[in-house]
């Protein structure tokens, strides 16, 4: 692209590292240690903005690789942000709601005034959710004044954003859409897999099962079910909602999740964790798109295998766009005290992805180069302008 050297660095390098020792009190009286981490990574046009994620495997790289990604996404959206993340190391499978809830308030308390709805604005990632997102509000506000716009993916009853919870997933199934219109992959009956059946990989089989597509495949971290008719993925959804691992649903094929990713469909969503697809699974995988639900589910091996054998693959901070999108939109509705209908939400959504989309797929066609390269294309020119413009 031609940056050159000052504005390349500057790209590279994250604004700031925050990393904090947080200690709690365990139900049980005894020390809670957890180690919390939030990194700004750039601010050049906007806000930061960023989930934040509870798990053993958060560390300092790993946060810093994701928070990188939300620039880039925020960038592609066009939306007025920058990227930040966040996490604590931490298995909330092993803590009570109670344990949880302190610790969320300690972190927010150790945060300061490193956010605010100027200057970074959480929101849920893996393992957080609206619950958590609702104690960092409140911890925020008894400093601030009540002050909703702090982070996002909030609960309704506090100004969270009708629409919100679904909207990774649908906007998923937005890009899945306009891929297969694109290669001439009737979405009717098209074959599709989701690994991963929590928020983002629920909510994307339900939208494709509603597109018409055969939902064939699915997992949990307790392994995958294949069913070539295609789920009834509602009956799923209650299934999962009653507590009960998918791999108890009665009458199916049970694979593992290897199994699963290398199954033939259409469209395959990874929606879990990263790295999944790594250059042992992509030379088996019979998928003709992939379309990256989760953030980097494939690995840099994978993704040069994945070009070689021609299968198209739509970059995370492209095709999970939709979540910080309408996040952006709970932004801009707690900053003006207002509310907008789930019909308008999801119709604003939907033309930020379709316009997204096209914006890529014209670079991706004038440039001749892979999906993932065409979408960095357009957000490093985006964030390289705005910090030229700015100045040092
Ligand atoms: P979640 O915690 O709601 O769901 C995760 C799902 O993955 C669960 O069904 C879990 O059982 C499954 N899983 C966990 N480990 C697994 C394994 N080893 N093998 C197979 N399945 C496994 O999380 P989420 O919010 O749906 O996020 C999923 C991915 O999407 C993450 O990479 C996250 O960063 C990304 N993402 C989420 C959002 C959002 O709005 N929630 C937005 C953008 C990107």
């Amino acid at each position: 692209m031609g940056l050159g050297d000052r504005v390349e660095r500057l790209l590279i390098y994250p604004e700031a590292e925050h990393r904090f020792e947080l200690a709690i009190e365990l139900d049980n009286g005894e020390l809670g240690l957890f180690t919390g981490h939030r990194i700004h990574h750039d601010s050049s046009r906007g806000p930061m903005k960023g989930g934040l994620r509870y798990h053993p495997t958060v560390d300092e790289d790993d946060v810093l690789a994701l928070s990188s990604l939300m620039t880039w996404k925020t960038a592609i959206v066009n939306v007025p942000f920058g990227g930040a993340k966040g996490g604590i190391n931490c298995n909330p499978d092993n803590l009570s709601a109670g344990e949880l809830e302190r610790l969320t308030r300690k972190f927010v308390q150790r945060l300061g005034p490193m956010i605010g709805p100027k200057i970074d604005i959480p929101a849920p990632d893996v393992n957080t959710n609206a619950q958590i997102m609702a104690w960092v509000m409140d911890e925020y506000s008894r400093r601030e004044g009540f002050t909703p716009a702090v982070v996002t993916g909030k609960p309704i009853e506090l100004h969270g954003s009708e629409g919100r919870e679904a909207a990774t997933g649908r906007g998923v199934v937005y890009i899945a859409q306009a891929v297969c219109e694109d290669l001439k992959i009737p979405m009717e009956g098209a074959r599709v897999i989701v690994q991963g059946f929590g928020n983002v990989g629920s909510h994307a089989a339900q939208f494709a099962y509603e597109a018409g597509a055969k939902v064939i495949g699915v997992s949990d971290i307790s392994g995958g079910i294949l069913n070539p008719e295609g789920f009834d993925i509602p009956a799923l959804q209650q299934h999962v909602r009653a507590g009960k691992p998918l791999s108890e649903v009665p009458g199916i094929t049970t694979v593992t999740n290897e199994e699963l990713l290398t199954t033939e469909c259409e469209v395959l969503i990874p929606a879990a964790l990263g790295g999944v697809l790594d250059e042992e699974t992509a030379p088996e995988v019979k998928a003709k798109i992939i379309v990256e639900g989760a953030n980097e589910p494939t690995t840099p091996e994978a993704d040069e295998i994945f070009v070689k054998r021609g299968i198209v693959v739509i970059p995370d901070i492209l095709a999970n766009a939709g979540g910080v999108t309408v996040s952006y939109f709970e932004w801009v509705q707690n900053l003006q005290s207002f509310r907008w209908t789930e019909d308008e939400v999801n119709q604003k959504l939907h033309a930020t992805m379709k316009k997204s989309y096209q914006t890529i797929a014209r670079v991706v066609k004038e440039r001749n180069i892979p999906w993932r390269t065409g979408a960095f294309v357009v957000a490093l020119g985006r964030v390289a302008r705005a910090t030229v413009l700015r100045g040092m």
